[in-house]
């Protein structure tokens, strides 16, 4: 199976992108010295993550998903089921997980099961741990699709699904996505993140909120979002 894997090291973390599936989509995982790692969004097809977890000798604990869409959770059932991880996904995408059938059909993606059920509904919490490793915090940035959301790291480090990419943000135009809300949730963003936070997204390449908030900051303004000065 092609995949490209690329590491960061960061708030003593390593953290591990796999860029695989049909819509080249990133997948991160995420431990530290003692081997407990967090994954999120397996994508569709896990086998690249599971070699690498593998290889590692990793002790996964989580699975975190940004969002509901097939090419980021699809395979969440399988990787919960193997390493008894409980899956994180806000109840306001479960009802993606019927209509993901619909959207790989029309890829010809086949023989992919997507009717898993999260376990921590993240629409309630603010923060979610790796046992007596780390944790993530969980912004909710609704837009993309209701129940979207940003994890991140001591503010340093942000995973910011489909909501905002390097050079743009994603798609409003699936169910349940709202242009009003993911700006709102750029907002969010922009005023949480510090400009040094790394920020890596669902697709393409990592980034800086530096690098994006200029930008941004215009195109909120633009919108009346935000006003000058
Ligand atoms: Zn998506
Ligand atoms: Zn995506």
């Amino acid at each position: 199976m092609a995949f490209i894997a690329k590491e960061f090291l960061a708030n003593g973390l390593r953290i591990i992108k796999i860029t695989h599936g049909r819509i080249s989509t990133n997948s991160y995982i995420i431990y530290g010295e003692d081997k407990s790692a967090i994954i999120i969004d397996p994508g569709e097809d896990d086998a690249s993550l599971l070699d690498f977890v593998g290889k590692e000798g990793l002790n996964v604990k989580l699975i975190a998903l940004t969002h509901g869409h097939f090419d980021h959770a699809c395979s969440a059932g399988h990787a919960s089921d193997l390493y008894s991880a409980p899956i994180a996904m806000s109840s306001k995408d479960e009802f993606l997980l019927d209509l993901n059938r619909k959207a790989m059909e029309s890829l010809g993606i086949r023989g992919i099961d997507c009717s898993f059920r999260p376990d921590i509904d993240l629409s309630y919490v603010e923060e979610i741990s790796a046992g007596n490793g780390f944790s993530l915090g969980v912004l909710k940035t609704p837009g993309h699709t209701p129940g979207s959301v940003t994890f991140f790291i001591n503010r340093k480090i942000a995973f910011t699904g489909d909501t905002l990419f390097s050079g743009s943000i994603g798609r409003t135009d699936f169910p349940g996505g709202s242009y009003d809300e993911i700006v709102k949730s750029l907002e969010l963003l922009l005023r949480t993140l510090e400009d040094d936070t790394l920020v890596l997204p669902g697709h393409g390449e990592e980034t800086t909120m530096g690098r994006e908030r200029a930008w941004l900051e215009k195109m909120l303004t633009e919108r009346g979002i935000r006003k000058n000065g």
